[in-house]
C-alpha cells in the first residue's frame, strides 16, 4: 500500500481496463471493468495534494477530490466513501458518466505532462465498493416534520432533493409519468455508460428511507398542478427538457424517421425486460438496418452506439460541424468509432428519399464561417457538394426543448424564458408562484447529471429554508 501521495511522476495513469470493442458490439453491459483495491489506490496516490484543488473547483459538486483520493490511497475506504457521500447523492453514476474530461480530470493541475489523476473511476470504485461492503444506508432522519413536499419529476434532479429533504425529515412525494425512477437515467442513458443495475438499487434506497413514489402519474394529465400544490407546503419542479427538435425538409414525413429518446426508451425497455411492440415490429429496432443518425451530442452518441449494439448493417453519424465543435464528450466518438461507427463531419441533411419509407439521406457538405454573437463559428452550405447516404432508419438526435409547462398546467403565472425554461431567483430556487421551486434541466435547459443533482441539492435547501423560519433566519444571517 502507497505510504505517501504525489506518486504521479512514477505511477502512471490507468484508466479501468475498457473491453475490446468487439465484444462491446454484442451486448449492453457497461464498457469499462471495475477497479481492483490495489488499483484504486495507487492510482490515487499519484495525487499532488494541490491546496488550491483546480478539479473541486471545475467540479459542479466541489466534491472534496483530494480528500477521497488520499483516505483511498491509504486503504481507509470506509471513510472515503463517507467524504465522497458528503456532497454527492449519486457519486458512482457521477463516476460512470460524467464527461470528467471537461470538468474535474480535464483541470488535474497534473494533466500536463502526467495525466489526469483517474478522479472518475476512483469515485465510482469507492461507492460501489461500500455498496458490495453494505455501508451504504437509506437516509434515516432524526425528527419526522409534518410538513410534505411534492416533487415532480423522478430524474437526478428530483431524487437528490428528495433525498436531501428526507435526510431533514419532510414528508416527500415524488411523482412521475413513468413506471420507473430514474429520468433519463433508467430511460435516456444506455447501459453500456450505466448499467439499469445502478439505478435500480438507488431506487430501493430512496424507498427504504421513506420517499414516497408515485409512478404512472403526469402532473397536468393524471394530477392538476393546483391539486399538488395544495396537497403539499412546496413543490419543487424537476421535470427536465422532452420535446424533440425537429427537421423539415422534403421527406421529413417519411416512415424510418424517428426521434432519439423513442428509440432510446424503447431500447433501454427491452433491457429491463418489457414488451416493447414497436421494437418488436422493427420500427424502433436497428438490427439489420442501414442506420443514419443526425446530430453531434451525448443523445447521437448514445443512438449510433445503441445501434451497433442491435445488429445494424451500417451506422452513419451526420454532424454539420466538425469533430473539435462536436458537444458531445469526446471520450464517447472515440468509444463509437472504435465500435465502428462512420463518422461524417461537416455534413447536414437536405432531405430524406424514398416513397413511404425512407431509402436514403441527401446530405450536403458544410464549411465553417465565422464566429456569431455567440462566439461559436456558423456554418455555411459548400454549394454543389451533394452526396446520398443509404438509410433504412433516421434517427433525429437534434437536442431537447422544454415543454410549454405554462400552457400545460394551466398556469399563466408561472415565469418562463423565451426558450421556455422555468425562471428561478438563482438564490431561492424559487419560482414566480410562491412556494413553487424549480431545479435540473428545466430550468438550465438540457445539462449534465451532475449540474441536475448540484441544482437539487441546492433547491432542498432552499426548501428548508423557506419552510422553517428559524432556518431561514439562519441561513440570511451566515449570507449577511
Ligand atoms: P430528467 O432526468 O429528464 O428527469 C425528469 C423526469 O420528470 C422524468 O422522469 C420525466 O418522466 C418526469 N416528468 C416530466 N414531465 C412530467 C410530468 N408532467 N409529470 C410527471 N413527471 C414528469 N448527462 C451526463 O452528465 N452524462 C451523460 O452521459 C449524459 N447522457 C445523456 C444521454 C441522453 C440520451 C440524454 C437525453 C441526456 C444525457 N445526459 C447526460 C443529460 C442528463 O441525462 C440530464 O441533464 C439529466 O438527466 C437532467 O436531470 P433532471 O432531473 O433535470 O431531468
Ligand atoms: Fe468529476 Fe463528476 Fe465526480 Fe465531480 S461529480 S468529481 S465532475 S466525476
Ligand atoms: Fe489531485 Fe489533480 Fe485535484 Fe491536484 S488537481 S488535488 S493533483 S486530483
Amino acid at each position: 500500500m502507497p505510504d505517501r501521495m504525489l506518486q504521479f511522476t512514477h505511477v502512471s495513469q490507468h484508466q479501468p481496463e475498457k473491453r475490446a470493442a468487439e465484444a462491446r458490439r454484442e451486448d449492453f453491459d457497461e464498457i469499462y471493468r471495475d477497479f481492483a483495491v490495489a488499483e484504486a489506490s495507487a492510482q490515487s496516490s499519484r495525487c499532488s495534494q494541490c491546496g488550491v484543488p483546480f478539479c473541486s473547483v471545475h467540479c459542479p459538486l466541489n466534491n472534496n477530490i483530494p480528500d477521497w483520493l488520499k483516505l483511498t490511497a491509504e486503504g481507509r475506504l470506509d471513510e472515503a466513501y463517507e467524504v465522497s457521500a458528503a456532497t454527492n447523492n449519486f457519486p458512482e453514476i457521477c463516476g460512470r458518466i460524467c464527461p470528467q474530461d471537461r470538468l474535474c480530470e480535464g483541470n488535474c493541475v497534473i494533466e500536463k505532462g502526467f495525466e489526469s489523476v483517474t478522479i472518475g473511476a476512483v469515485e465510482r470504485f469507492v461507492t460501489d465498493y461500500a455498496f458490495a461492503q453494505g455501508w451504504v444506508k437509506a437516509v434515516s432522519p432524526r425528527e419526522e416534520l409534518s410538513q410534505s413536499v411534492g416533487i415532480v419529476g423522478a430524474g437526478p434532479g428530483g431524487l437528490a432533493a428528495a433525498e436531501e429533504l428526507r435526510r431533514r425529515g419532510y414528508q416527500v412525494h415524488v411523482y412521475d409519468r413513468h413506471d420507473r425512477v430514474g429520468g433519463l437515467l433508467i430511460y435516456g442513458i444506455p447501459g453500456f455508460k450505466l448499467e439499469k443495475e445502478i439505478v435500480l438499487r438507488r431506487w430501493k434506497l430512496l424507498e427504504e428511507g421513506g420517499i414516497t413514489f408515485h409512478l404512472n402519474t403526469e402532473v397536468g394529465r393524471d394530477v392538476t398542478f393546483a391539486e399538488l400544490r395544495a396537497r403539499h407546503d412546496a413543490v419543487l419542479v424537476s421535470t427536465g427538457v422532452y420535446q424533440a427538435r425537429d427537421i423539415g425538409g422534403p421527406g421529413s414525413g417519411l416512415g424510418g424517421i424517428v426521434k432519439a429518446l423513442d428509440f432510446l426508451i424503447a431500447s433501454n425497455r427491452k433491457g429491463l425486460g418489457d414488451e416493447v411492440p414497436d421494437f418488436e415490429s422493427g420500427v424502433l429496432n436497428a438490427a439489420g438496418k442501414h442506420v443514419v443518425v443526425i446530430g453531434g451530442g451525448d443523445t447521437a452518441m448514445d443512438c449510433v452506439r445503441t445501434s451497433i449494439r442491435q445488429g445494424a448493417a451500417s451506422v452513419t453519424c451526420l454532424y454539420r460541424r466538425d469533430k473539435a465543435n462536436m458537444p458531445g464528450s469526446m471520450r464517447e466518438v472515440k468509444n463509437a468509432e472504435e465500435e465502428g461507427v462512420k463518422f461524417m463531419w461537416l455534413s447536414a441533411p437536405e432531405a430524406f428519399l424514398g416513397d413511404e419509407h425512407v431509402a436514403g439521406v441527401r446530405a450536403v457538405h458544410m464549411r465553417l464561417g465565422l464566429p456569431d454573437a455567440s462566439g461559436r463559428q456558423s456554418v455555411e452550405v459548400v454549394q454543389g457538394s451533394h452526396f446520398t447516404v443509404k438509410a433504412d432508419l433516421v434517427i433525429k438526435a437534434l437536442g431537447f426543448d422544454p415543454e410549454p409547462l405554462p400552457a400545460l398546467w394551466a398556469q399563466d403565472a408561472l415565469d418562463v424564458t423565451r426558450a421556455g425554461t422555468i425562471k428561478i431567483d438563482h438564490r431561492s430556487f424559487e419560482t414566480s408562484l410562491p412556494g413553487v421551486f424549480a431545479a435540473g434541466d428545466i430550468v438550465r435547459g438540457a445539462s449534465l447529471v451532475v449540474w441536475a443533482v448540484r441544482d437539487g441539492r441546492d433547491a432542498a435547501a432552499q426548501i428548508h429554508a423557506y419552510l422553517q423560519p428559524s432556518a431561514r433566519q439562519g441561513f440570511l444571517a451566515a449570507a449577511a
